[in-house]
């Protein structure tokens, strides 16, 4: 998912109810932004030693739900250190400004290509009201507060920052975007993707076992940059990776093969069809289509509106990606 995410949400797919707030090992849990439908957008919230970091933060209204959270911990906010935040996409950054301002000790921490864009949000905030108008900008974002220049840390590939002791290194992964970082922490050998390593929803669960695909939002999607990000997240050998959309995953060897057959994939129906009259919808079903046998062979329900609830605006954000990708290309 990118800044866009859906311009008019329809309802969420039936399920458990599922708490906002999900604790996992190593004092990590996440924590359910409320962006679009329950389980499409998590902040990750780490608590060492009696010191904080979220990784990423959903939007603006997501502020109290990560407040909450923090309270559900019985962390202070004077306790919060850090707010890293994957890349400046508002479903992952666009509540940073908000929650600095609650949290009196933290510092955001943003790829050097993002930082003047959270320092002054303006250009941000015309682009995707342009793109959604004022009222669904309104409903989805609200307000975007700008985040003073001495809060805010740029990182270089390779940056370490420490919470309490514990080491998060800092590595630059374009290909989803070219203000992307993920974030290792060597200790729990885990690491934070942002959206890297692609989306995989906890709706598509089969007997425990994770479905993943790739995320190809316009305007810096890029497939060469994307295979070598998700090869360098592969050969770090994570035990679990935390993904905004959405939260945990293990499995990672499978699961990088995967996402790779699917950006493979994806690229090849995005050339197939490129000259094509209709380009759009024909790669939109193809994708489908797709991701459906893949589904089909993961043993996924196959009610048709159960997947395309699931998939169609993922699937029209690749759409965009692909062709603007293309279009670059020429
Ligand atoms: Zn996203």
């Amino acid at each position: 998912m990118t800044a866009g995410g859906n311009a008019d949400p329809r309802p969420a797919p039936a399920g458990p109810v599922v708490p906002a707030v999900e604790d996992y090992p190593d004092g990590i849990s996440s924590i359910d932004t409320g962006y679009v439908r329950p389980r499409l957008d998590a902040s990750h919230l780490i608590v060492h030693r009696g010191r904080a970091a979220f990784v990423d933060t959903g939007t603006t209204h997501s502020v109290p739900r990560l407040l909450a959270g923090l309270d559900a911990k019985g962390v202070p906010r004077e306790a919060v250190d850090w707010v890293f935040v994957t890349h400046i996409h508002l479903d992952h950054a666009g509540g940073a400004g908000a929650l600095l301002e609650a949290l009196p000790n933290a510092r955001a921490v943003v790829h050097p290509r993002g930082a003047a864009h959270l320092a002054d949000p303006t250009r941000l905030i015309a682009s995707t009201r342009q793109v959604y108008g004022d009222e669904v900008y309104a409903r989805l974002y609200g307000d975007i507060r700008p985040i003073p220049a001495e809060r805010l840390v740029v990182t270089e590939d390779g940056t370490r920052l420490a919470l309490a002791g514990r080491s998060f290194e800092f590595l630059h992964t374009p290909g989803h975007a070219l203000h992307h970082h993920v974030i290792l922490d060597r200790d729990a050998r885990v690491l934070f993707s942002g959206d890297t390593f692609g989306i995989s929803y906890r709706e598509f669960d089969v007997d425990g076992r994770a479905f993943i695909m790739p995320t190809m939002p316009p305007t810096q999607f890029d497939p060469e940059q994307m295979h070598a990000s998700i090869d360098r997240i592969l050969a770090l050998a994570p035990q679990a990776v935390f993904l905004t959309h959405y939260s945990r995953i293990v499995e990672i060897e499978r699961l990088g093969r995967e996402l790779r057959a699917g950006v493979r994939a994806y690229v090849a129906l995005a050339r197939h069809h490129a000259a094509a009259p209709e380009r759009a919808a024909r790669l939109a079903g193809d994708m489908f289509e797709w991701l459906s046998t893949a589904l089909d062979a993961h043993g996924f329900d196959p009610d048709p509106a159960q997947r395309h609830a699931l998939l169609d605006d993922d699937i029209g954000l690749n759409v965009q990606g692909l062709l603007t990708w293309l279009a670059r290309c020429a």
